[in-house]
C-alpha cells in the first residue's frame, strides 16, 4: 500500500475509528444511521493537515448484499470551491483564479486581470453533500464535502465574459 508521508500520519486514528467502534448489523455506529468507515474519515481526514494537497477516496460496501459506493471527501476553498479545480483565466492564461462561495454561488475571477466568468455562477453541483467538522476551529459548516468519485467539474464549458 502506497501512502504519503502525510496521510500516513493519520492512519493509526483511521484504524480506530474505523474498526474499534460498535456498529449495528447495517454497519453503522449504533444509534447513528452513519457508517463507521464515513465517520472515521471524517473525524480522522476533516483538516487543513491531509486534505489541503489530496482528497480522499472511499470505496466501500455499506450494508452486505448491497453495491459498492465510491465517494471522495475533499476540502472546499475559493481557490478549489467544493474540491473542484477551476479553469485558467483565458486572457492571461495563468491559474490565479479563484471563486469564493458567496450564498452558495460561485464566480471565477481571475486575480489577475478581474476578467469573470458569465451568467449567474455555479451553485453546489448535484450529488455534493456538505459535511459539518466541529473539530476543525475555522469551521463554517461547508468547507468539507462527500461527492461522487470522478464527478464532473460544474466549470467544464463555463463561459467567461468577453472583454
Ligand atoms: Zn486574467
Amino acid at each position: 500500500m502506497l501512502v504519503p508521508r502525510n496521510i500516513r500520519l493519520f492512519l493509526p486514528t483511521f484504524a480506530e475509528y474505523a474498526f474499534l467502534r460498535a456498529v449495528d448489523s447495517h454497519g453503522c455506529l449504533l444509534g447513528t444511521r452513519k457508517t463507521n468507515l464515513v465517520d472515521a474519515v471524517q473525524r480522522t481526514f476533516g483538516g487543513r493537515e491531509a486534505l489541503a494537497h489530496t482528497s480522499i477516496i472511499l470505496i466501500y460496501r455499506p450494508t452486505h448484499g448491497h453495491p459498492m459506493e465510491s465517494q471522495e471527501f475533499v476540502m472546499s476553498t475559493r481557490y478549489k470551491p467544493w474540491g473542484y479545480n477551476l479553469p485558467s483565466c483565458p486572457s492571461c492564461g495563468n491559474g490565479a483564479v479563484n471563486a469564493p462561495i458567496r450564498f452558495g454561488v460561485a464566480t471565477v475571477t481571475c486575480l489577475s486581470c478581474r476578467r469573470c466568468t458569465d451568467g449567474p455562477g455555479v451553485t453546489v453541483p448535484d450529488g455534493v453533500i456538505p459535511v459539518k467538522n466541529h473539530k476543525d476551529p475555522e469551521d463554517l459548516g461547508d468547507r468539507y464535502y462527500w461527492r461522487p468519485l470522478n464527478a464532473v467539474s460544474p466549470w467544464l464549458n463555463h463561459k467567461w465574459k468577453s472583454d
